[in-house]
């Protein structure tokens, strides 16, 4: 299964963001309230590649407003980026989750459902063509970068590769959220402001 045959033929965003509603690509959609496909502007020159929408997102249709959403605005601030000129969006459009009680919580896409769902980001990307693309996560580095990709190794760095002429993979914002302390969540967020700002720079000086 794949998402592919769901793809408008003369694709724009507006397009994409429709369209996306009605895949059946894999079975991610049964339980999800809406697909998120991205926010912000074709013409950006930055796009961030999250996992895939949360709770919070899969309510309100708009990806990263959740927890992890603040901690990404803040460090697009700290890294002085604003957000209105970066392209948002994640490796998979629908949100997985398993029910405890009231609460939905999140599951990790199979790689089966990131393969599924990979012509979404893949036309994404070739609409935008953002100068600098930044993977948020194991989740997003391995659908971009491969599965034998390393975050652990490689986090921060400037890649080469043929997705854009910048590239980088850093954390996804959730994992600040997940911090055991105050002090390490701290460290995790001057981490990713630091590796955003030298996104930013890089671009800059294109
Ligand atoms: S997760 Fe992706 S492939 Fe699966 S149904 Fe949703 S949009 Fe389609």
């Amino acid at each position: 299964m794949s998402a592919a045959e769901y793809i408008p033929e003369r694709p724009t965003l507006p397009r994409l963001r429709e369209a996306a509603q009605g895949c059946r690509g894999c079975e991610l959609w049964k339980g999800a309230t809406q697909a998120v496909v991205s926010e912000g502007p074709r013409k950006a020159r930055i796009m961030l590649v999250g996992e895939m929408p949360g709770d919070r997102e899969d309510r309100e249709g708009r990806p990263f407003v959740g927890p992890a959403g603040r901690e990404l605005d803040r460090a697009l601030e700290a890294a002085g980026i604003d957000r209105g000129d970066v392209y948002v969006t994640n490796a998979v459009k629908h949100f997985k989750f398993e029910e405890r009680g009231k609460r939905r919580i999140h599951q990790t896409p199979r790689k089966g459902e990131v393969d599924a769902c990979f012509p979404w980001l893949d036309t994404e990307i070739k609409l935008v063509r953002p100068e600098a693309l930044v993977t948020l996560g194991a989740t997003a580095a391995k659908a971009l970068l491969g599965s034998s990709f390393r975050l652990t190794r490689h986090r921060g760095e400037l890649l080469d590769s043929e997705l854009a002429p910048i590239v980088a993979a850093t954390i996804h914002p959730s994992a600040i959220v997940r911090q055991r302390d105050a002090e390490a969540r701290e460290a995790e967020r001057d981490a990713l402001a630091a590796e955003l700002r030298a996104v930013a720079k890089a671009v800059k000086a294109r």
